[in-house]
């Protein structure tokens, strides 16, 4: 028994009966009593523990082995015997065996605290177990923690669920939707095709009808005309008169043409049969024509069964003659070239890489086929030509200009000097891009022999002709001068007249002489400093004398020094002041004016005469070339003046032009650059 020291029985009673859970243990843990609560709590008899070790009444229960209790609570229990201290304890799982069977346990949970009881010396009498079965509780927070858990689970289970469901939903509701759909589709379609069978011989006929297109059905065997457009009439030259009839019998011409045998064999193979410029000799317009056709035929079904064919024809005869009229027309070209001795060329403005035609090759005698660059063809050109050549082809493709020159080559074949002409023009590609430069050639030596030929004896007659003229002028001074004395005014008044007249053939003469230096390039440039309004004036003075059919205005006449050839820059403006007087009626005004503008000293002549086309005005300044109108008829001339001028002034780096209409009179001008 254990030791019960300080205890009395009546305390002992006390503490078997008062309210709560109690156990009272001796010093060495034997169990004393327990109060009722307790046993109940415990389902167990005061008899079976009492006297007992703690741990043999209540062992721990081998099959919760998770379950701490009897080792916290021996550990709270030694703690209490050496400190002598109450000692508050967490609750503790503490199985206690099951009465009703043994060797098992019943699941407890306690609440337990220990508290000593000390005699007067503070020696350890017992110990007060205070074990509150707290098992109730804990497994019902347990239960509704799991429960808590699991409700948190359902719901986001639930929730995956709703959103799932939410989305098969959407997905449910389109392909519900879109299953009605794809059945009002079909049900439409089925409808359609329905009334599609069932009309689809009027449907057809009236989309011919209304196709912009030449179409006709042509059926069975004999290809009869069943159905035709207004396009298809009209390209027949016929009118619906021919509906119904078998197809040979509205055009007895097509018999043995290849169109109407397709149309069989699109009949009969249900293959069709598609051909671009199909020619056909076609009666219309009330005689048979040649026609270019785009045909196009297929088969028309009933069923299964081949009932027509649908003739599809777009009238390309316009395109196709002119086609072969081009290509005729260059045939022809090539022809004339060959036969006008007359060569290709061309230069690739990206690799300025050349081209030439045979003709050209054996006019310069290149190699037939090697290739050619732009220095083959350079290297060929007397030296002199080289540069200048050079210039005028950059400068005509850098300013999109035409080119038309001369030059000397040295054949290759034979040494010979012969004479080229060239002419070009740029060509760009759709885009604009400048891409080719290309012209003509020919050997234009015997022309430029001739006029060699004509120049030499123009020049040499010229020449002859200066000295008698010269003679004739002193002789005819030296009359005048004696008339003058003898006072005999009528000889004086013919000399005179004889004398203006000697003077016009010498400005002839001379500007042949001029001509024939120029061609030869005899002609020198003597540049000098002069001021251009000083030697207008002078042409002023010396036109007061010479001119009296007309009324010469000098103004504005401007200070402009230049460097240039006094003498030639004289002659230009009297050149344009004679013409001015010439083709311009009388007593009319001419106007002449000098003026500085833009670092160029610029001189006009304006008259009110009977004006220039603008297709003359193109030539004007070519050698020889005079219009030829029934008011110039009658004008003296050779059409060398506007020739020479034009030579001069490029010799200055100038510009000379004409700005003129017909019946409103001509402005020539030239421009020569002021004097730095
Ligand atoms: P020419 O006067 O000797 O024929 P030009 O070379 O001076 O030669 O002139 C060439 C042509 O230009 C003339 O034949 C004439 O038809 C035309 N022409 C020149 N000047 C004028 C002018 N002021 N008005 C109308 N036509 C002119």
């Amino acid at each position: 028994m254990p030791s019960t020291r300080g205890l009395s029985a009546d305390t002992i009673r006390a503490l078997e009966t008062i309210p709560g859970q109690y156990l009272i243990l001796s010093p060495d843990l034997h169990i004393i009593t327990a109060s009722e609560q307790f046993l109940h709590s415990a389902g167990t008899t005061r008899e079976a523990i009492t006297g007992k070790y703690i741990f043999d009444a209540f062992p721990a229960n081998p099959a919760a082995s998770n379950a701490d209790g009897v080792r916290n609570i021996a550990a709270s229990l030694q703690e209490v015997i050496h400190t002598r201290k109450p000692h508050y304890m967490s609750v503790q799982r503490y199985d206690v065996p099951d009465a009703a069977h043994p060797g098992k346990f019943l699941m407890r949970y306690w609440n337990p605290s220990h508290t000593p009881v000390l005699d007067d010396d503070g020696e350890l009498l017992y110990i007060i177990q205070k074990a509150v079965n707290v098992t109730e509780k804990v497994l019902i927070e347990a239960a509704l923690a799991q429960s808590k858990a699991q409700e948190l689970q359902t719901l986001a289970h639930v929730e995956a669920l709703n959103y799932e469901l939410a989305g098969s939903n959407a997905e449910l509701k389109e392909s519900r939707e879109a299953l009605l759909g794809l059945y009002l589709d079909l049900e439409h379609r089925v409808d359609e095709r329905t009334h599609e069978l069932a009309e689809s011989k009027e449907r057809y006929k009236s989309l011919i009808a209304f196709s912009p297109v030449p179409k006709k059905v042509l059926t069975g065997k004999n290809l009869v005309l069943e159905t035709v457009n207004e396009a298809m009439l009209k390209l027949l030259g016929q009118n619906s008169d021919i509906v119904g009839k078998p197809i040979l019998e509205i055009f007895p011409e097509f018999a043995g043409q290849p169109i109407v045998e397709a149309c069989k064999h699109v009949y009969r193979t249900g293959k069709p049969f598609n051909s671009n410029e199909v020619y056909l000799n076609l009666s219309r317009d009330g005689y048979i024509q040649d026609c270019y056709l785009n045909i196009s035929c297929r088969a028309i079904y009933e069923g299964s069964k081949i009932f027509g064919v649908l003739c599809t024809a777009i009238d390309v005869t316009e395109q196709v003659k002119s086609r072969l009229a081009l290509q005729q027309s260059e045939l022809r070209f090539r022809q004339a070239l060959e036969s006008g001795d007359m060569g290709a060329w061309s230069i690739n403005i990206e690799t300025m890489k050349l081209t030439v035609s045979d003709i050209g090759r054996k006019i310069f005698g290149f190699d037939p086929n090697g290739e050619l660059t732009l220095d083959d063809n350079i290297a060929a050109m007397e030296p002199d030509y080289r540069q200048p050549l050079i210039n005028n082809l950059n400068n005509a493709i850098e300013k999109h200009e035409s080119s038309d020159v001369e030059y000397p080559i040295t054949q290759l074949q034979t040494g010979e000097r012969r004479w080229i002409r060239a002419t070009g023009k740029l060509f760009f590609d759709s885009t604009g891009k400048a891409v080719e430069y290309s012209g003509m050639m020919s050997d234009v030596t015997e022309r430029k022999l001739n006029d060699q030929r004509k120049n030499d004896f123009i020049g040499m007659a010229s020449h002859e002709l200066k000295t008698p003229l010269t003679s004739l002028n002193a002789y005819l001074q030296m009359l005048q001068a004696k008339a003058i004395k003898a006072e005999d005014a009528f000889t004086a008044n013919a000399l005179d007249k004889a004398t203006n007249q000697v003077k016009k053939m010498t400005t002839l003469i001379n500007g042949f002489l001029n001509v024939s230096r120029l061609e030869s390039g005899k002609i020198y440039i003597n540049h000098q400093r002069f001021d251009m309004a000083a030697l207008v004036k002078e042409v002023e003075d010396e036109a007061r004398v010479m001119v009296n059919t007309h009324r010469i205005i000098f103004a504005p006449v401007e200070e402009t020094i230049v460097v240039a050839d006094r003498d030639k820059i004289g002659q230009v403006i009297n050149n344009f002041i004679s013409n001015a007087v010439k083709y311009s009626p009388l007593s009319s005004t001419v106007h002449v004016a000098c003026t500085a503008e833009n670092g160029m000293a610029c001189v006009s002549v304006r008259d009110a005469g009977f004006g220039i086309s603008a297709e003359d005005q193109a030539k004007l300044f070519e050698r020889y070339y005079r219009v030829e109108s029934q008011q110039t008829q009658t004008i003296a001339g050779f059409g060398i003046g506007l020739y020479l001028c034009a030579e001069i002034i490029h010799r200055h780096d100038g510009k000379i032009w004409v700005d003129s209409e017909q019946g409103q009179g001509s402005t020539f001008y030239f421009s020569i650059p002021l004097a730095s």
